[in-house]
C-alpha cells in the first residue's frame, strides 16, 4: 500500500517509474541480467546514459553551447566543483543568499576566490527573495538557489543580467517552463525531482569551461566529462537509470508545460486551505512561495504533535518542518499526485472543525 509521501528528499517518485524499475532489478530488458549487473560501456547501459542527457536536454530545450553530465557527489559537490573551474583566484563571484544551500555554496567558493555576497534575505529569516541588489560587472559568474527548500521560497523571475548564471536547481528542477538558455550552468541533485539519490545532473555551456589558471583534478573537471561522454568512470548506473525512466514519465505528462499545470494546481489548493484555515499560517512572503516546497506553522504550536500524529493516522508522511526551522513543509515535487494534496487539505479541514 502506498502513503501520501511528502518527504522533502529523497522523495516521491511516479508509480510507473518504480514498477519498471523494480522489473529491471531482477531482468533488465531481457538480458537475462540486473541492470545492476550490467557494465557501464555496455550498449545497454550506454544507451540508457544517452537517453538520460539527451531528454533533459529535449525537456529543458537547451540549446547546443550545453552538454548534459550525470555526475557523483549529489549538489554539494557542485558547491566545490562550480568555483574551482569558474573562478581564478583573485577573481570575484557573486552570490545570492536565500539560505542554507546558498550559504554552503558560498563557503566553499571562498576556498577559490572572493565571493562577493550582494544580497541576503537572513533577517527576515529566509522567507522572502531578494529584490533589490546591484549585480557587480566585473564578478565572473552570478549564483542563485532557484529553490529554497527548507523556507519554501522560490525565484519567480530570474535576475536578469549579462553575467553568467549558476543556478543550484536541485528543488525545482523540471518543474516549470522557463527560458532554461538565459542559465550558463545549471545544476541539481536528482533525488528531489527528478529521480533516485546518487546522480548529480550539471547542464553547463561548453564556452563557460577552459579560462581559469589553475590545475583542475580530473574527476572534478567539467571538461573531460564532457571529452568522455559523462563516463570518465563509473557513473552511478542505477540513479541514472531511474532518472532516465522519470525524465520518459515527464514527457508523456506533456513535458515542462504539463506539468507545470498540475504543479500549479497543487500549489493553489494546498495554499488556499493554509491561507484560510483559522489554525494555520504559511511562513514565506506571499510573492515569493514555493510551488515545490510549502512551509507552514499552527498558531497554537501546542497542537503540532497531535497533528502530526492524526495525518499519520491519514497515512499521510514526510510533513514534519526541516530541523532547522520546524513546523511543517509539504514536498510537493513532479510526482506527488494531485489526489495527496486533496487528502492533506482534508485532513487539514477535519482536524481544524474538531479544535476552533
Ligand atoms: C537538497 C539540496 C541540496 C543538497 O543536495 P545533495 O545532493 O544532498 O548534496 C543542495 N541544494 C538544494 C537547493 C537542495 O534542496
Amino acid at each position: 500500500m502506498k502513503v501520501h509521501n511528502f518527504n522533502a528528499g529523497p522523495s516521491v517518485l511516479p508509480n510507473e517509474v518504480l514498477y519498471k524499475a523494480s522489473k529491471a532489478l531482477i531482468d533488465y530488458d531481457g538480458t537475462g541480467m540486473s541492470i545492476l549487473e550490467i557494465g557501464h560501456r555496455t550498449e545497454y547501459f550506454m544507451a540508457v546514459m544517452d537517453e538520460a542527457r539527451s531528454l533533459a536536454r529535449e525537456l529543458m530545450q537547451l540549446d547546443d553551447d550545453f552538454e548534459v553530465l550525470f555526475l557523483h557527489g549529489g549538489a554539494s559537490t557542485q558547491f566545490m566543483q562550480v568555483p574551482m573551474n569558474l573562478l581564478d583566484s583573485g577573481e570575484t563571484a557573486a552570490y545570492i543568499d536565500t539560505g542554507v544551500w546558498s550559504n554552503k555554496a558560498i563557503k566553499e567558493a571562498k576556498l577559490f576566490g572572493y565571493v562577493d555576497v550582494i544580497a541576503s534575505s537572513k533577517e527576515g529569516g529566509y522567507n522572502y527573495i531578494p529584490k533589490q541588489f546591484n549585480i557587480p560587472g566585473q564578478a565572473k559568474y552570478l549564483h542563485i538557489t532557484s529553490n529554497n527548500t527548507i523556507y519554501g521560497t522560490q525565484w519567480h523571475e530570474m535576475p536578469k543580467t549579462d553575467l553568467p548564471i549558476v543556478v543550484d536547481m536541485s528543488s525545482d528542477i523540471l518543474s516549470r517552463q522557463m527560458d532554461y538558455n538565459q542559465f550558463s550552468l545549471i545544476f541539481a541533485g536528482v533525488q528531489k525531482n527528478m529521480g533516485a539519490a546518487g546522480a548529480t545532473m550539471v547542464a553547463i555551456r561548453k564556452s563557460l569551461l577552459g579560462k581559469v589558471g589553475r590545475k583542475i583534478p580530473t574527476m572534478l573537471d567539467y571538461q573531460q566529462h564532457i571529452e568522455n561522454g559523462s563516463m570518465l568512470n563509473t557513473p552511478p548506473v542505477f540513479a541514472v537509470y531511474i532518472s532516465m525512466l522519470t525524465l520518459r514519465w515527464l514527457k508523456s505528462q506533456g513535458g515542462l508545460a504539463g506539468i507545470e499545470k498540475i504543479n500549479a494546481k497543487k500549489a493553489a489548493l494546498l495554499y488556499d486551505e493554509i491561507d484560510h484555515n483559522p489554525l494555520f499560517r504559511g511562513t514565506a512572503v506571499k510573492e515569493d512561495r514555493s510551488l515545490m516546497n510549502v512551509c507552514f506553522v499552527m498558531d497554537k504550536p501546542e497542537l503540532e504533535e497531535e497533528f502530526l500524529k492524526f495525518c499519520k493516522k491519514e497515512d499521510i508522511v514526510g510533513i514534519r518542518g526541516h530541523r532547522t526551522v520546524g513546523g511543517f513543509r509539504a514536498s510537493i515535487y513532479n510526482a506527488l499526485p494531485y489526489e495527496s494534496v486533496e487528502v492533506m487539505v482534508e485532513a487539514m479541514k477535519y482536524f481544524s472543525l474538531k479544535k476552533v
